[in-house]
């Protein structure tokens, strides 16, 4: 609901030879392992909507390795619901090995030149790639100004995906081949941020890698002869492996498949894992499990934390209402807790998606438009509405509002339950928030400390009756993993990356110097090229 986006979404399949069919092949041909992308893109669908896109590998074929990618969400990149049109654009996607991505942008453009995997020909097998990212690299732009220093260099997109384009194809430049250990290895020298790769080239050769800090999730599993990865447990889940073989990728490590073997490989050490603890909270699908924490339970766990922290005088005329659909998970949990009814008093529209409807300029019409509020339920009631954050408030703000209205919703009270400590920092690692002056709390949280006098002044802004948030705490309790194994910086400014950290810098410089908040991101301002440098 807090209308926030991911950076990607990744997968990877591949019929190891001399194992055998797997069970798994396609129409038990190992040739059309590569059809399994589409469905697994689907499973992690939550993670970007705006393109989607594969790579298959087929030795049989001229054409090695082809890409097929567009803008849309992936029913509509695959042709999903015209058989006709899906299967003719699968029979030129054949292949034994293939890698996939979903795509939202936090930078870059959206046309489809942006969509990914990046695929880059070359007439030498192992210098001919295509390669999908998943996260954000935090010195992005120290990195562009470095290429572009170079004389005749130049870069055609403003993204990311494009500089590491780069950086891989320098790996293969001119004579050199490095082993796939040494091209992971340099990378991680010159990256900073969240990054999982997945790269397949035309000798057959494939990678799978996660970042020393582990910020995005990365699972994996290996039944016989067919391996898959992808970004969230539940795509293999889904795709008929069970759950004892899907592993997570540690950080620093990266699946290694040439000349058909199968290695996990540690390319990287880090003294500390930074697992961004948004992921659990509201981004990843609820079926999925992540470095071995169930996403459900964490939300379960998140309600009950609320329903410890309740001061509310319950009555009969309390009622428990989740905000669709990522609270609902912790709202059940702190009702049942509270023995309070949980009702569903607002309906979402599940087929809006990315969709342009007239009149539907106005926050408050996207909202109307997006959920729908049940007088028949709310009509007269005290309402705990769960929340499972609150970013901007804008969206929050609409909705207040409606299930307060006399003819809308018609609730006596709403008081506000955040499954989730305030956001007060931006992030560099590939959620859609980069600048301090679009956040909601920082208005209101000085020096990092909620008071109840902050958490009055806010629910006023807002239009609530009330409003709690969790503490810091609580989050690690939920996920249930020390402190210092996550990644929590848009709530306690503490940075896992220096250049996190110094682009945190330059955003509150921003915020001091902007009365409105500025309009740019903050690793698009200017000053961030010179200061990262
Ligand atoms: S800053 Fe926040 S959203 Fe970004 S990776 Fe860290 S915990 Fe996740």
């Amino acid at each position: 609901m807090a209308d926030l986006h991911h950076e990607c979404g990744i997968v990877a399949v591949y019929h190891l030879p001399q194992r055998g069919v797997s069970r798994l092949a396609p129409r038990q041909d190992p040739n059309l392992s590569a059809w399994h992308v589409p469905r697994l893109l689907l499973e992690i669908q939550n993670r970007g909507q705006l393109a989607a896109g594969m790579t298959a590998y087929d030795p049989r074929r001229s054409e090695l390795i082809h890409t097929h990618k567009e803008v849309g969400i992936v029913t509509e990149v695959f042709r999903l619901n015209r058989k006709a049109d899906h299967e003719a654009l699968m029979e030129s996607l054949q292949g034994v090995a293939a890698i996939g991505h979903v795509r939202y942008a936090t930078c870059g453009d959206d046309d489809r030149h942006h969509a990914q995997p990046f695929e880059r020909p070359h007439i030498e097998k192992s210098k001919w790639f295509s390669f999908g990212f998943n996260g954000q690299l935090a010195n992005f732009e120290e990195l562009r100004a470095e290429i572009l220093a170079r004389q005749d260099f130049h870069l055609s997109r403003n993204n990311d995906t494009e500089i590491l384009m780069h950086l891989l194809a320098q790996q293969f430049s001119g004579d050199r081949r490095p082993s796939l250990e040494t091209v992971l290895e340099r990378l991680c020298a010159r990256l900073d941020g969240a990054y999982n790769i997945v790269f397949l080239n035309a000798a057959g050769d494939m990678f799978v890698a996660r970042d020393p800090l582990g910020i995005r999730p990365l699972c994996y599993a290996v039944d016989g002869p067919m391996f898959a990865a992808a970004s969230e447990s539940v795509a293999l889940a889904n795709m008929g492996f069970a759950p004892a073989q899907i592993r997570n990728l540690p950080p620093g490590h990266a699946i290694l498949i040439r000349r058909g073997e199968l290695e996990v490989h540690q390319f990287a050490r880090s003294a500390r894992h930074a697992h961004c603890f948004f992921e659990w909270i509201y981004f990843a699908n609820v079926a999925s499990t992540l470095d071995e924490r169930s996403v459900y339970l964490t939300r379960k766990r998140l309600g009950e934390e609320l329903a410890r922290q309740e001061q509310l005088a319950i009555d009969a005329e309390t009622i428990v209402v989740p905000v669709p659909d990522t609270a609902k998970a912790a709202a059940d949990a702190m009702a049942y807790t509270l023995g309070v009814p949980v009702l569903e008093g607002l309906i979402r529209n599940r087929y809006l998606g990315r969709t342009f409807i007239e009149g539907g300029n106005r926050r408050e019409d996207r909202v109307r438009m997006k959920y729908t509020p049940l007088p028949d339920v709310l009509r007269g009631k005290r309402v705990l509405l769960v929340e499972d954050t609150i970013v901007r408030s804008t969206t929050m703000q609409a909705l207040i509002s409606q299930l307060k209205d006399p003819e809308r919703g018609g609730a006596r009270e709403v008081h506000v339950r955040v499954a989730c400590p305030p956001i007060v920092a931006p992030c560099f690692y590939g959620i859609d928030m980069s600048t301090v002056g679009e956040l909601f709390a920082p208005r209101y949280v000085r020096d990092g400390v909620l008071t109840p006098e902050s958490e009055a002044q806010m629910a006023r802004a807002l239009g609530a009756d009330s409003l709690r948030y969790l503490s810091l705490e609580a989050i690690a309790r939920s996920v249930d993993m020390p402190a210092n194994a996550l990644c929590q910086a848009c709530l306690n400014g503490d940075y896992p990356t220096p250049a996190g950290e110094r682009l945190y810098q330059l955003a509150l410089a921003e915020a001091r110097q902007s009365t409105n908040g500025p309009a740019r991101r903050t690793y698009e301002a200017p000053l961030a090229v010179a200061d990262c440098r």
